[in-house]
């Protein structure tokens, strides 16, 4: 018996994959519905997530979908976030995944653990508390509902006489109306939310202490940034290249669209790779002087801002800090799960390597540089085979080193560095879980058996599907989704054919397009 705790991305993919596996999952769902971070609610919710109405997916369709269940063609490219909702509801009913919704109050190991594994869990529904023994837990609850909040680090804020708030309070822009507004900190929600309230406020300012690459998901020829990006090509590049070159080569490809020197968005360390922002926008909202970029902040007055390196005081109505999320599992022993610096000890990202037994595991704790959806279903297929004794992990001593070395973010001879919150190639760590569970695509082994299908999965995106060719879960729609995908990404797009066009000509330029 697997508790999964949450029915977001995560938990919906663990419970799926331990019904796969054979298991017995209950999912515990503290808001009584699915959908997780991507279940939009007006109020703010104590211990949810909460978006902003405006949100849309920074991945494509095609990179996030879960790998035995592509999205309806007819979706737009990147979702907002009422249609991921929509696509998390069709998977839940596709797999019969509804299962008895509680509330969990907390986990504890049972007093034979050391010889079981097994868990207490404490859920609660209707008033009323519950204990149940588990076999194992999958903890699935997103790492987006505890803000971050270092007001310690923002000298004089105490007597700052505007307004200020954490993103997670942020719904609509009205309030910015008229206003001279901060946006504090340079990450997804800092930008969106600059950009919708340029609209309508009287100036916007955004304050970065480290700068970050901006992407657009419009990319090269028009196509999203991550079916460009994400294939075994360039992955193969990036990772054995040199570090400078394989910097270089971001550097070279991230600076294409805009340089960013220019525009005051040039990472402070660019060695270290960190999470790209999203954004089509800024950069013309910059260049029509409704954004300025500025340095960090050094200290807040009554009525205004002064920022490092800058002489001039600048006039604030409205700060919003925009300065993330810790981590934290209130439902679990301290012990259980270290987290120190927002950096959460875990083997492969999953498992904490200390425990007697491996019978616990966290899911979607890992930001890659890539749609987050097919990995946490990635972890799901591993942990749940783990959980069955038919996947083995290494020795406790070994897990550790492992763990230690990440937390040291040493520079890579070869391949990118990534900074303490991005952590890792998002290719290379699926390829990684894939192989522990057997579900790596060979593209030398499919070159002799299904030539097309190999230079697809070599040259073209690296799309979920890829992990249901062979291995455990084989999806037998998985050749045919691989080879469709681009059908799937024009369709919403290509509404209007002009008379005489060729459709199979089309079909070449898109080949041609993405190669070069
Ligand atoms: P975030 O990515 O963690 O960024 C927080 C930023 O706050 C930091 O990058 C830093 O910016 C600043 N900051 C943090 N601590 C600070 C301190 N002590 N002093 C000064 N500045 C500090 O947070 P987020 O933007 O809320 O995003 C959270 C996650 O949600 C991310 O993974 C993001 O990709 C995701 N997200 C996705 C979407 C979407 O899919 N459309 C939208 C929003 C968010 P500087 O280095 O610039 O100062």
């Amino acid at each position: 018996r697997v508790a999964v705790v949450g029915a977001g991305v995560s938990g919906l993919a663990a419970t799926k994959c331990c019904l796969d596996e054979g298991l017995e999952p209950t999912c515990f769902e503290q808001s009584q519905d699915i959908g997780g971070l991507w279940r939009y609610t007006e109020h703010i919710e104590a211990g949810r997530p909460s978006l902003y109405p405006s949100v849309i997916s920074n991945t494509s369709k095609e990179m996030s979908a879960f790998s035995d269940f592509p999205f309806p063609e007819h979706f737009p490219v990147f979702l907002p976030n009422a249609l991921l909702l929509d696509y998390l509801r069709r998977y839940t009913e596709h797999f019969s995944l509804r299962e008895h919704i509680s509330t969990v109050v907390s986990i504890r190991k049972r007093p034979d653990f050391a010889t079981t594994g097994q868990w207490d869990v404490v859920t609660q529904a209707g008033g009323k508390q519950t204990s149940h023994i588990f076999d194992a837990v999958m903890v699935c609850s997103g790492n987006f509902s505890e803000p971050s909040l270092p007001l310690q680090c923002f000298p004089g804020i105490e007597r700052f006489q505007g307004q200020y708030f954490h993103s997670r309070q942020y719904k609509h822009p009205d309030l910015f109306q008229g206003k001279r507004v901060l946006v504090v900190g340079m990450g997804n929600s800092g930008v969106d939310i600059a950009v919708e309230a340029s609209r309508v406020a009287a100036k916007v300012t955004i304050s970065t202490t480290r700068g970050a690459w901006l992407l657009s998901r419009v990319f090269e020829h028009g196509y999203p940034w991550d079916m460009i990006l994400n294939t075994r090509l360039m992955s193969l590049i990036k990772t054995n290249l040199p570090g400078p070159l394989s910097w270089w080569l971001i550097n070279y490809k991230v600076n294409q669209w805009f340089n960013h020197e220019n525009y005051g968005l040039q990472p402070e360390n660019s060695w270290l790779v960190r999470e790209p922002v999203l954004n089509d926008d800024l950069p013309s909202y910059i260049l029509t002087g409704r954004i300025t970029i500025k340095p960090g902040v050094k200290e807040f007055k009554d009525n205004s801002v002064l920022f490092h390196n800058c002489p001039e005081e600048e006039p604030i109505d409205i700060v919003v800090f925009c300065t993330g999320y810790t981590i934290s599992f209130p439902f679990l022993e301290e012990s259980i799960v270290r987290v120190e610096n927002k950096h959460a000890s875990l083997y492969k990202y999953v498992f904490p390597p200390q425990l007697q037994k491996p019978t616990l595991a966290v899911l979607g704790l890992i930001k890659p540089f890539g749609a987050i959806m097919p990995v946490a279903e990635m972890q799901a297929r591993w942990v749940s085979r783990v959980f069955k004794g038919l996947c083995q992990l290494p020795p406790q001593a070994v897990m550790e080193k492992e763990v230690n070395e990440q937390k040291k973010n040493q520079i890579q001879w070869f391949g990118l560095t990534f900074d303490e919150v991005l952590k890792t190639e998002w290719l290379v760590y699926l390829d990684t879980l894939a192989s522990f569970i057997g579900a790596k695509p060979s593209v030398l082994g499919l070159l002799c058996t299904d030539p097309k299908l190999a230079l697809t999965i070599f040259f073209g995106p690296c799309s979920p599907y890829q992990y249901r060719l062979g291995g455990p879960g084989r999806w037998q729609g998985a050749r045919q989704a691989i080879l469709t995908q681009w059908d799937r990404v024009l369709k919403p797009t290509r509404t209007r054919v002009p008379a005489g066009s060729s459709s199979s000509l089309l079909s070449l330029l898109t080949v041609v397009g993405f190669l070069l």
